[in-house]
């Protein structure tokens, strides 16, 4: 069964990609098509099918073939001659701004395979062609392309043509940038990589993105392969789309979509690189490390997927957490964090994880399983009842790793275990099983020497967590405590607003003043003591107070007005300070060299 795929930008302001899929030798007892519900690195069912719009099927003669749909995301045709070609024809709506979807519009135009391109049942093994056009109209001329299928032959890359995959996995795991892009090139010993950036960012310093990127990507590449320093593909891309309001990314095997404010990028009257720098470095250098950790080294569950369904795995804490605690580790090796910035993170993650009661309800191996249903479906009682695999799966990397750094005093680290698993369990091949939850713990104590299995099992399958005013110390790190009380709402009532300007309650937090009051999410807050509380007030009065003080708030729930007597919080909810110590860190110098030193 040969397949062939092409895609159009038939109507960019109507958001409409015309897409054909041309199979030869099509099933004789009726073929199968089908769109995934869902895309590899998002664990959510989005059911992508709901933006395909007339349908409908051809033979090699052009005539019509009868098609039915035989569930939300599957469409059966009617038998053919053997020696038929069948071709189906449909338009895909596309005006997803997210990198997980498709987007088409007069500016630019982006799509993952797995939102456009419908798998021909039995051809999933199969290579199959893309041949991708041009929008026909002469204001989209200067439009190029971008992606990591492989142009065929006649076909220049990063210009519209043919390209290649070698099997329908590879084909939606290698997003399309379609538009006017700048391009920074730079490699990785000899490994091309490109970033482009879609978007008008003016002043772009893209020699700067592209050094710092290097050099964060070379230090994931030796942390894995230490002898090489190769990463484990001949080419990379970093596809960046720049909005004014925006935030995400999606690892693939040779690529990255990435979506950032135009702000987070550096431009070039810039001196010290700015903290929206340092997170959209933070970013890249995630899903960068996911090109090992979640696209290569795979939980059992991912060894194949299942692309109509939900994919159920306990261990997203290793593959997003652990995931997490590199991407700014990597960032301090590389020289572009100090010490104290990068402590500075841990402590922000710290904070977040600790002030909400969810991480005492939920374990990490729970909250892994149920992401389709909690931590992607987050409403407002999540920090009661979800605990992030992303921010806690990070703490526990970082427990263990200060752990193993301080049995085997500095011979041993973390980074051993992720080397161990890459030997181990990189996929290969058509027999690839995947790592499985009960082969960790072997494989920790292997790869370090240390036995941690207790301590793993409490730290993930129950719900402890890593004590780190007591791990911290020995690596000459300072650990302060102290009340949140730079946002006076959060600290003294224990709720989250809608925004800075609008005091509508977005969360209460457990055992909090507002909960105890009986304030809920969705109440519009007033005046506080009389006086009026909206428009961004409420912080200014509340910053009058003191902890425990009593206050009267008033709030609209729905259209009806209420009055809450409460007791300000007496010990606000806790924030964690964590900096490099001058007088400990000569003590403890050789363990913190190792752990927060530069690359060596
Ligand atoms: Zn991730």
């Amino acid at each position: 069964m040969t397949v062939c795929y092409g895609i159009l930008p038939a109507d960019p302001g109507a958001h409409i990609f015309q897409v054909t899929v041309a199979i030869e030798r099509p099933d004789p007892l009726g073929q199968r098509f089908l769109l995934p519900a869902w895309i590899p690195g998002s664990y959510m069912i989005r059911d992508f099918a709901r933006n395909i719009v007339r349908l409908r099927a051809l033979d090699g003669s052009g005539r019509q073939v009868r098609v039915q749909k035989t569930d939300k995301h599957t469409w059966r045709c009617a038998a053919l001659a053997s020696d038929q070609t069948l071709t189906l024809a449909y338009e895909v709506y596309a005006n997803d701004l997210s990198v997980r979807s498709a987007h088409l519009d007069t500016t630019r135009g982006f799509f993952n395979g797995s939102s456009v391109f419908l798998l021909a049942l039995g051809s999933e093994h199969e290579a199959c062609w893309v041949d991708i056009f041009a929008p026909r109209e002469r204001r989209y001329r200067s439009w190029r392309l971008a992606t990591t299928l492989t142009p065929a032959s006649g076909t220049q890359p990063g210009h519209f043509g043919r390209y290649r995959a070698r099997d329908y996995d590879e084909l939606i795991d290698c997003p399309v940038e379609l538009g006017r892009f700048v391009v920074g090139r730079f490699a990785v010993q000899d490994v091309e990589h490109e970033i482009t950036v879609t978007g008008q960012v003016p002043g772009l310093d893209l020699s700067r993105l592209t050094q710092d990127l290097a050099r964060v990507c070379a230090t994931h590449a030796r942390l894995f392969e230490p002898r090489t320093r190769r990463p484990p593909f001949e080419r990379y891309l970093f596809l960046t789309m720049a909005v004014d309001e925006g935030y995400g990314g999606l690892e693939h095997r040779r690529s990255a979509a990435l979506l950032c404010r135009r702000d987070d990028l550096p431009h070039t009257d810039m001196k010290s690189a700015t903290e929206a720098y340092r997170r959209f470095l933070g970013l890249a250098s995630h899903e960068y490390f996911h090109a090992w950790n979640v696209k290569r080294i795979r939980p059992a569950a991912f060894a194949t997927y299942d692309l109509q369904r939900e994919n159920y795995t306990a261990l997203l804490w290793l593959f997003e957490g652990f995931t997490s605690y590199y991407d700014d580790l990597a960032l301090r090796r590389a020289g572009l964090l100090t010490p104290n910035q990068y402590l500075d993170t841990l402590a922000a993650t710290l904070t977040t994880v600790l002030q909400r009661s969810g991480r005492l309800k939920q374990s990490l191996a729970e909250s892994s399983f149920d992401a389709w249903i909690k931590y992607y479906r987050q409403d407002e009682n999540a920090p009661n009842s979800v605990v992030s695999y992303y921010q806690k799966g990070a703490l526990v990397a970082a427990g263990l790793d200060l752990l193993i750094r301080d049995k085997t005093a500095g011979r041993r680290s973390l980074d051993d275990l992720m080397r161990l698993l890459w030997r181990r369990y990189k996929s290969a091949g058509t027999n690839y099983r995947g790592l499985r939850d009960e082969e960790l713990a072997p494989a920790l104590r292997e790869a370090t020497g240390v036995d941690l299995d207790r301590t793993l099992r409490t730290w993930t399958r129950q719900t402890q967590e890593p004590d780190f005013a007591q791990l911290l110390p020995a690596f000459g790190v300072k650990v302060e405590r102290g009340p949140a009380l730079d946002s006076p709402h959060f600290a003294l009532l224990g709720c989250r607003l809608a925004s800075a300007t609008d005091a509508r309650i977005s969360q209460v937090f457990d055992g909090s003043p507002a909960q105890v009051a009986g304030l809920s999410a969705g109440d519009q807050v007033v005046a506080l003591d009389g006086l009026r509380a909206a428009g961004g007030r409420l912080d200014a009065l509340l910053a009058r107070y003191r902890p425990g003080d009593r206050v009267q708030v008033l709030a609209f729930r729905r259209d009806e007005l209420l009055r809450f007597d409460l007791q300000l919080a007496a010990r606000p909810p806790e924030k964690w300070k964590l900096s490099v110590d001058p007088k400990a860190v000569a003590r403890a110098r050789g363990l913190r060299t190792g752990w927060l030193g530069p690359n060596r």
